[in-house]
């Protein structure tokens, strides 16, 4: 993910790049990917042809797509997912891509935390729902510790601030 520009109200640039980076092996997924069409294709060519249902017309990715290699293309471009994470990650000092430290401070910057998925340094697993729920827990304790120290913490500026607004 990138900045566009320098005004935090437009969209950034998000490039998932599936299929195109990871570790180990990676290619394996699109591989497997590609076979289980081409095994499906050939499951349904064989039912059509034994039970007499032919011919059978494909919508997706349709028959014109015929080729290992087009098919690899077609997958790339239409794959998606539910899990974008790891877009602002927690990491040590000496880390460059360690946009947030252990408190989840966003470095160079004051009083601004990021909670939420983007915080994890590698997808936490295949469903990432729970981790969230966890790191979440986490951060309010050190939240929580943390004003109670009050750090960074002008609680005279705040009664200024809420003054007008509260009865009592
Ligand atoms: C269809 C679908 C199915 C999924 N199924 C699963 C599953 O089965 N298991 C699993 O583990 N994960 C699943 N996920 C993934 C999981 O839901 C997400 O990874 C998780 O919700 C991300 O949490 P988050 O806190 O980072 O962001 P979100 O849950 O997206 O929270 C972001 C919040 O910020 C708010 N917001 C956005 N912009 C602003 C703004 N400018 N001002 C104020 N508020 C704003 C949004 O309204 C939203 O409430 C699924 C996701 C999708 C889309």
């Amino acid at each position: 993910m990138k900045l566009r520009t320098a005004d935090p109200r437009d969209v950034p640039a998000i490039n998932f790049n599936y299929f195109d980076t990871g570790s180990g092996n990676w290619s394996y997924d699109l591989d497997a990917t590609v076979e289980g069409l081409q095994f499906a294709r050939r499951i349904l060519a064989t039912y059509a042809q034994q039970t007499g249902s032919g011919p059978l017309h494909e919508i997706a990715p349709g028959s014109q797509i015929n080729t290992t290699e087009g098919l690899r293309e077609w997958v790339k471009d239409t794959s998606w997912g539910h899990h974008a994470s790891c877009s602002c990650p927690i990491g040590a000092d000496d880390d460059p891509m360690a946009v947030l430290n252990s408190e989840f401070k966003v470095r160079g910057t004051l009083g601004l935390r990021v909670v939420d998925a983007s915080v994890f340094p590698q997808i936490p697993g295949f469903y990432i729902q729970t981790s969230i729920y966890m790191i979440s827990e986490k951060a309010a304790e050190v939240i929580t510790a943390s004003a109670k120290t009050m750090e960074h913490f002008d609680y005279g500026r705040v009664k200024r601030f809420t003054k007008g607004f509260c009865h009592q």
